[in-house]
């Protein structure tokens, strides 16, 4: 009998198991409910389709199609019937399943400040989430002059950024003394904030917001030292939070997220989560490349593929989507305790670099301004692999010893080093690709999907290509 597959969320990780599941055919039909009218897009691509780089059309995602999948958007699951294995949806349809997976992905948190408490969000304030906030942002800022950012994380610094772009004059409200806390610490965050002053993004740090007062004419920000900040838009970024709604009232365990084991199996084994929705051995991800590889491990599992898959979370490392600012942090900020500390700041070129090193091992970095080494550092951290003697080069980007760093060419990248994270690409998965047949960047692109992601390693998968290109070529001729 045909196995029935329901998909709920035609997010990242929705449309991504959809996918992953057509492409290995069988005897299954696949049914994505997705509540967004649209098609799938790819969420982190928000920031840089706020800030004008790239138009609609490039953000939206490549869907399973045809036989076998049944894609339905803007329908909303209502509730899921674990006894007769049903899913109720609000156009009245009931959806029968075999296998049901939750990829319900996460909200956008609302501060519950008064001017916000309303059935409705005011016209000027936005939180920053999906493409209609998106597309809600971009036409409020058309005829905007100021903008405020509630949250100074990845996400409200990324929109800040875009805004500013757009002309508008922005100011960035956190409660906390530094920017970005949970990847950065204050020294960084310091150098931050200078460059982003300079890119036209003020910030008021270590005030809470007290309410908001908005009209048709602008929106007011009160503070909670009593100042006042009037501006004609208020972008939301306060964090995000796992939607278990669905999962909570269908009697599954949940915490945070919705609770799911090595194979994604939540405490019903015909239910599986994947993506912001669900938590693994007690992290929620909140990542696009967990929640792809998730994705796989489901669809190992499901079609009987690789029946042993198991999720192995991997660290995660965190790169700011913003015109004119390089950074890249990854591990534990905080205090590192017993071990090496290695520190450059020279703030007044924005730059900042941070290197904890433990037993010989990269335990975390901050690297801000324009770093050569940040590929290797990446990589070191990655693998876990010892740190070269020169930890010089590794923190200034420079080579003071003979060796270049391999991050400078790819002939020196092991085959194993990962070259987009967000997909798993290896270096040596873009040399095969290459030798059976790829021989443009779209065309590496299209076969390994490295770069789809955030887009972050693009130009690296563009210098692997043109390496090839040189030295395969000449090999070839010889
Ligand atoms: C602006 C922005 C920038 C980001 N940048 C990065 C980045 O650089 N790197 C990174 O790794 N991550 C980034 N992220 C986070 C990343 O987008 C998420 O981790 C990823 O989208 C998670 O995928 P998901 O499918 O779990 O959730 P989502 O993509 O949120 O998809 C969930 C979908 O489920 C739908 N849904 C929910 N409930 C129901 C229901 N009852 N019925 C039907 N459908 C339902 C929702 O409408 C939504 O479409 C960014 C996020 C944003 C907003």
């Amino acid at each position: 009998m045909t196995e029935r597959i329901v998909i709920i969320g035609n997010g990242m990780a929705g449309s991504r198991l959809a996918g992953e599941l057509h492409a290995r055919g069988g005897d299954r039909k696949v049914t994505v409910l997705g509540a967004e009218p649209h098609r799938a897009y790819n969420r982190i691509m928000l920031s840089t389709l706020l800030a004008g780089k790239v138009g609609e059309p490039d953000v939206e995602l490549a869907e399973a199609a045809g036989q076998g999948v049944d894609l339905r958007t803007g329908v909303s699951v209502t509730a899921v019937d674990r006894a007769s294995g049903t899913v109720r949806t609000d156009d009245g349809d009931r959806v029968a399943y075999d296998h049901l997976v939750l990829a319900t992905g996460s909200r956008a948190v609302v501060p519950p400040l008064p001017g916000l408490d309303g059935p409705r969000l005011p016209e000027r304030v936005v939180p920053f989430r999906t493409l209609d906030d998106c597309r809600r942002i971009l036409a409020v800022a058309a005829g905007a002059r100021r903008a405020l950012v509630l949250g100074g994380g990845l996400l409200g610094l990324e929109a800040a950024r875009a805004l500013a772009a757009r002309g508008l004059d922005v100011a960035v409200v956190h409660p906390v003394p530094y920017l970005m806390e949970r990847q950065l610490d204050p020294a960084g965050a310091a150098v931050l904030a200078d460059t982003l002053a300079g890119l036209g993004v003020r910030t008021h740090l270590a005030v809470a917001a007290a309410g908001v007062v908005a009209d048709a004419d602008g929106v007011h920000l009160d503070l909670a030292d009593g100042r006042s900040l009037a501006a004609d838009l208020l972008v939301l970024s306060c964090g995000v939070r796992p939607d278990t709604a669905l999962a909570a009232a269908a009697g599954l365990a949940v915490d945070r997220g919705v609770l799911v084991d090595d194979r994604l199996r939540t405490s019903d084994p015909r239910i599986s989560a994947i993506g912001d929705c669900a938590q693994h051995d007690g992290a929620l991800t909140g990542l696009v490349a967990p929640a792809w590889a998730q994705a796989r491990v489901v669809a190992q599992v499901l079609t009987g593929e690789d029946a042993g898959a198991r999720y192995r979370p991997r660290p995660a490392v965190t790169r700011l989507k913003a015109a004119g600012i390089d950074l890249a942090a990854m591990g534990d900020p905080g205090d590192g305790g017993t071990g090496e500390e290695l520190t450059f700041a020279d703030p007044a070129r924005g730059t900042y670099a941070r290197l904890r090193i433990r037993d010989e091992r990269l335990t975390g970095a901050i690297l801000l301004g324009d770093n050569p080494a940040v590929g290797t550092v990446i990589q070191l951290f990655d693998r876990g692999q010892p740190v070269p003697a020169d930890r010089r080069g590794l923190l200034l980007g420079r080579s003071f010893g003979a060796a270049a760093t391999p991050a400078a060419t790819p002939a020196l990248m092991p085959d194993a080093a990962t070259v987009c994270r967000c997909n798993d690409v290896s270096k040596g998965a873009l040399v095969s690709c290459w030798r059976s047949g790829a021989r443009t960047v779209d065309a590496v692109v299209a076969a390994t999907r490295a770069g789809t992601g955030c887009g972050s390693c693009r130009d690296a998968v563009a210098g692997i290509v043109g390496w090839l290109s040189e030295v395969e070529s000449v090999e070839v001729t010889r």
